[in-house]
């Protein structure tokens, strides 16, 4: 089956395979321990945390191995929670994961959780949060880098700046960026999250970079594993594995960022000529290169993904975490979209090695759902 939703998830690349069953075979012995064979493992994993660090642009110290982005963001708002003056307050961009949104007024209470507004392309406004810094004076932002319904790429770097020049630590949850767009230029960033499986590597792993290695954060308690940061056996051959994976994905991202593009963008010309008043979320903003998320000018969005899987073709809609629930993207309502348009939205999102053919029969596919569909759907659908 074709499959176009990589922002979902994506599958284990050979490399992060590879990599995978080596350190199973070779490193499987608990870190911890004082045996010749667990010291191989632990300097193993110490040597994966500086190629990590080396790959973003931090020093290793400072990358905390979690069990994924939901972690991270949940370790970094606990940590803040208890650091943090009891009256001092975060800012989140609109469009935020639930993860992070979520987690911030779970571990801080929604009273100190401030949203910074979006313009009509899913955009964070540099003016907008310069007024928003100087009216609340938060203790940290939280913008995504790249988000996962619309794929709008923020611009993270000036809202980092605007946030440095006025002492206001910045965090980004890069869980969409990473293996799309290069990863060490996150490394500026006080905090950052990612995630293993969104780029090729297993569930399950992931990272929260912290801005200084002495910080305290520790999430689980226990033992004095991660140098003390999160308490529990080291899961080294995931940890290899999404190394792996990210220095497979970052090769030559600039030459399958422009091929997919041009795959993605003669995908949504053709929707466009299909569909008449089918609208793409975020067109005019820079957005990710595998990822489209569009209303559809009629019928609902399940009917939609139920007749694409028929088919063979595996899409979503709006983010994985709530298609669940009819219509709850969380961007599209951001934008101010009316109810019914919030059930009729779709998201595809390629990947490294989608051919421009399975772009087209995507939506060539589109196209003949839409006839059955206009037609009233088979009898057995009814
Ligand atoms: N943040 C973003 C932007 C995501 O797209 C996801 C994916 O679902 C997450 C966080 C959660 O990631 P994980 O599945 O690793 O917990």
């Amino acid at each position: 089956p074709a499959y176009f939703d990589h922002n979902a998830t994506t599958p284990l690349c050979p490399a992060a395979r590879e990599a995978w069953l080596h350190a199973s075979d070779r490193h499987w012995h608990n870190a911890s321990s004082l045996y010749r064979e667990a010291g191989l493992t632990s300097q193993a994993l110490e040597a994966a945390r500086e190629e990590l660090g080396d790959l973003l642009g931090v020093e290793p110290e400072r990358v905390v191995f979690t069990s994924g982005a939901t972690e991270s963001n949940n370790a970094l708002f606990a940590g803040l929670s208890k650091c943090l003056a009891p009256d001092a307050v975060v800012a989140i961009s609109a469009i935020e994961h639930p993860s992070v949104r979520e987690a911030a007024r779970a571990w801080l209470g929604r009273g100190r959780v401030i949203e910074i507004p979006v313009d009509p392309q899913g955009l964070v406004q540099t003016g907008v949060l310069h007024t928003l810094v100087q009216q609340y004076a938060p203790a940290l932002v939280s913008v995504m880098a790249a988000n996962n319904e619309s794929g709008v790429i923020q611009p993270w770097q000036e809202l980092f700046k605007l946030c440095q020049e006025n002492g206001v630590h910045f965090h980004t949850d890069a869980a969409q960026w990473m293996g799309k767009l290069p990863a060490e230029e996150l490394g500026a960033c006080n905090y950052i999250t990612g995630s293993a499986h969104k780029f090729g590597g297993p569930k399950g792993i992931g990272f929260l970079v912290l801005a200084h290695a002495a910080e305290s954060f520790p999430l689980l308690h226990g033992g004095p594993q991660e140098h003390g940061h999160r308490a529990g056996t080291e899961n080294y051959p995931a940890i290899a594995a999404m190394v792996a994976a990210l220095k497979a994905a970052n090769k030559g991202l600039p030459e399958i960022a422009s091929a997919q593009s041009h795959h993605r963008d003669a995908f949504l010309t053709q929707m466009k000529l299909a569909f008449p008043g089918l609208r793409v979320i975020s067109e005019r903003a820079p957005r990710l290169w595998n990822t489209a998320l569009m209303v559809m000018p009629r019928h609902d969005n399940l009917k939609w993904l139920t007749r694409l899987t028929r088919r063979g073709f595996a899409i979503s809609t709006g983010s994985a975490c709530s298609s669940g629930k009819e219509g709850s993207s969380v961007v599209v309502q951001a934008l101010g979209a009316s109810w019914e348009e919030l059930k009729r939205v779709v998201r595809v999102s390629g990947g490294w090695d989608t051919t421009a053919e399975a772009w087209q029969d995507l939506a060539t596919a589109f196209e003949e759902v839409g006839t059955e569909l206009d037609a009233g759907g088979r009898p057995q659908d009814k």
